[in-house]
């Protein structure tokens, strides 16, 4: 496709390609549960969601409630996880049939508060424990109190969240963590007396630990193309291309400086290219300078000087083009965000998740 502005591609091939492959790592019978926070990891949530519920996975899983309320807005029916509310949340909640993860004795007690003032006294809801990651959760320890204020509502799914699943040096760590969730699991069970279903894997977590799927997995990087290692590039396939066009093409003599501050002197008479991203697109001050590169053709340039709000610069002095030519910053066959964000010292996460809004978005059916 030929592009006339910065625009990110959006192939849904690719995401039921993804999905194929996580499903195929494991049981038919385990529910699979599509991560789309954060705007679906830079994508479009609405148009990703839809598609992800019409090919049949279980549930979604946002970060804040807003994100689950536009999902509803537009018309999604599958259940939907709001993994972090905050306390002023609850109403919003259960207005939109959002499934909430209450992770602390706090948020608890907000989410008590809001099913009495809705003379409520069942309410879909999940329970996240901290096995490790230290980020959000209850411990072992809190579970004879827990269990005393859930047993009138009992949560529909428990969980956790594994810290270093796609690093098998700290398989220790990992296994740890398991062990830990097992043993809650247990706990809990006995306390409330009856069994519980219960989830822990993300993505690497289904490539590397897949015999602790229990009864549903969480997958987000994976779904849009990342395995957090080389072995499952052949696998899995980038949904998401971002790419631009030439602005402008400056000739510039030996000793002249490009962008603000200066940030790249020539050495030599050459050639730059000024690009219509910068880093209030997502493209970080930490890519300028010569870190990042993007490709042209089949070359690669540099891109110099500090990566300013709307634009930046590369040098293109060995390389034939002109403006209004094609410029690649990742696809999903020759060079991928996770190549891309490397080079800036980051993670494809980042770097895909902060894709601004204000880029156009195409959808490749
Ligand atoms: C973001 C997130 C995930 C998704 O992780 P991936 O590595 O992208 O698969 C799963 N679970 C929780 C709790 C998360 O916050």
């Amino acid at each position: 496709m030929s592009i006339k502005e910065t625009t990110v591609e959006i192939k849904l091939k690719n995401l039921k390609n993804n999905l194929d492959y996580l499903k195929s790592q494991i049981n038919s019978q385990t529910k699979f549960m599509a991560v789309v926070k954060a705007f679906s990891y830079g994508s479009d949530s609405r148009v990703v969601s839809k598609e992800l519920e019409q090919l049949g996975v279980n549930y979604l899983a946002v970060a804040y409630t807003q994100e689950g309320v536009d999902l509803r807005k537009f018309g999604i029916k599958i259940p939907i996880l709001v993994l972090h509310p905050q306390e002023n949340d609850f109403k919003e909640i259960i207005l939109n049939q959002l499934e909430p993860s209450i992770y602390s004795f706090r948020i608890l007690s907000f989410f008590i508060e809001a099913l009495k003032n809705k003379n409520k006294t069942s309410y879909p809801y999940q329970i996240k424990f901290n096995t490790g990651l230290n980020r959000l959760g209850f411990l072992k320890k809190d579970i004879d109190k827990l269990s005393q204020l859930i047993k009138p509502n009992l949560p529909k799914y428990i969980f956790s969240h594994l810290g270093a699943s796609e690093d098998l040096d700290e398989k220790k760590y990992t296994e740890k963590q398991i062990k830990e969730f097992i043993s809650i699991d247990k706990a809990l069970e006995n306390k409330l007396t009856t069994p519980l279903k219960k989830h822990l894997l993300n993505t690497s977590g289904i490539l590397n630990f897949s015999e602790y799927q229990f009864d549903m997995v969480r997958s987000g990087i994976g779904l849009y193309g990342f395995g957090n290692d080389i072995k499952y590039e052949n696998n899995l396939k980038p949904v998401l291309s971002l790419k631009t066009i030439i602005s402008q093409i400056h000739e510039i003599k030996a000793g002249s400086s490009v962008g603000y501050n200066k940030g790249f002197t020539a050495k030599a008479n050459s050639v730059i290219a000024t690009l219509p991203i910068g880093h209030a697109d997502g493209i970080g001050r930490q890519y300028g300078n010569k870190k990042g590169e993007v490709l042209l053709g089949d070359k690669m340039a540099k891109i110099v000087g500090n990566v300013c709000m709307d634009m930046l610069m590369i040098d293109v002095t060995e390389i034939k083009c002109k403006e209004g030519d094609e410029v690649v910053f990742f696809d999903d066959n020759s060079y991928s965000a996770e190549e891309f964000s490397k080079k800036a010292n980051t993670i494809s996460y980042e770097l895909i998740s902060s894709i601004s809004r204000r880029i156009k978005r195409v959808v490749i059916k």
